[in-house]
């Protein structure tokens, strides 16, 4: 039996990240409470440190770290924001880091990883498997492997978010929540039932990539191929068994939203709120947009996961 992680996790994460993750600010936007006919709350992960939640998840687990573990190092395989946040945690607390990512992994996220003191060893995604890889990085050299989700520490470091939002502006009717593997989800959704019980939570997925609804629906985890989506933060192929088991007993939906809404997302927190949000990052209040007719004069949280997309893209997504 797993021992999954408690709100008491969550409550010991936000004081190990403090002073070293941002607190992230809640935006308000009229246009948003008018068009919903509610009062919304974003809290705003695009502005935290390397530009995502994954610096919560990743600066905790890794300041768990004893001497042996600290000495000897971390491995993470990631092509995405989980390698910056595991590369920029282990810079600030003295520890080496090693990211296992794909040769095609675009120039800038491995300059990215690289640039906050990384080493990266790439592979070959079609004929190499990066699980092995990082395995055996993992034995030969006594480097712990942080998974980008599953896994208890960083579950409770991703749960800060939610915490922050519910001690900054009070319970909540409805908490709208990005979802790949489940790990920003499970940690909120220990946040959410300890400070705002009546609070009803969703996790939002891309369409295409609906895993998680399956197993949230069948009751077991339902894997599928890598999903052809906008949101590439959430093309996870299936949830956690710690994710899934707090999802399952924490979460009240999980819904989907398309490429298409995310990027009308995209452009009303361009042009209305000013602020520059990645495809992934928009899941929450694109499901909180569809949802406005049950939603009319409630107090809705959304939390925005993450602003790293490339300029060109977001630039051609938006044209
Ligand atoms: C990783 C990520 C997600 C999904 O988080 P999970 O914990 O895997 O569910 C959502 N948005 C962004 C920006 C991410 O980087």
């Amino acid at each position: 039996m797993q021992v999954l992680p408690t709100y008491d996790d969550v409550a010991a994460a936000a004081q190990r990240i403090e002073g070293h993750a941002h607190r992230t600010p809640v935006l308000r936007s009229r246009t948003a409470d008018q068009e919903l006919g509610a009062q919304l709350f974003f809290k705003a992960e695009n502005l935290q440190r390397m530009g995502a939640f994954k610096f919560r998840g990743a600066f905790n687990a890794l300041s768990r770290f004893d001497a042996a573990q600290r000495e000897a190092g971390v491995v993470a395989f990631s092509s995405g924001n989980h390698a910056q946040a595991i590369a920029l945690s282990a810079r600030l607390l003295d520890i080496p880091a090693t990211i296992v990512m794909p040769q095609d992994a675009p120039a800038a996220k491995v300059a990215a990883t690289r640039g906050y003191g990384g080493k990266v060893v790439l592979y070959d995604r079609y004929t190499e498997d990066r699980e092995a890889i990082g395995r055996r990085l993992a034995e030969e050299g006594g480097l712990t492997l942080i998974p980008p989700y599953d896994h208890p520490d960083v579950i409770a470091g991703q749960g800060t978010a939610a915490k922050e939002l519910f001690d900054e502006v009070g319970p909540l009717d409805a908490l709208f929540v990005c979802l790949g593997g489940g790990g920003l989800l499970s940690g909120c959704a220990l946040a959410a039932r300890a400070l705002s019980p009546d609070c009803k939570i969703y996790g939002v997925e891309p369409e295409a990539g609906n895993d998680g609804q399956q197993s949230f629906r069948s009751g077991a985890i339902v894997h599928i191929d890598t999903p052809k989506t906008i949101a590439d933060g959430a093309q996870t192929q299936h949830l956690g068994n710690y994710t899934f088991d707090i999802i399952r007993r924490n979460v009240d939906d999980v819904l989907t939203v398309s490429d298409a809404q995310l990027v009308d997302e995209m452009r009303f927190f361009a042009s209305r709120m000013k602020i520059v949000v990645e495809p992934t990052g928009c899941l929450g209040f694109a499901a909180a947009r569809a949802m406005r007719a049950q939603l009319q004069g409630k107090r809705i949280g959304v939390i925005i996961s993450g602003g790293n997309v490339d300029m060109a893209r977001f630039c051609s997504l938006l044209a």
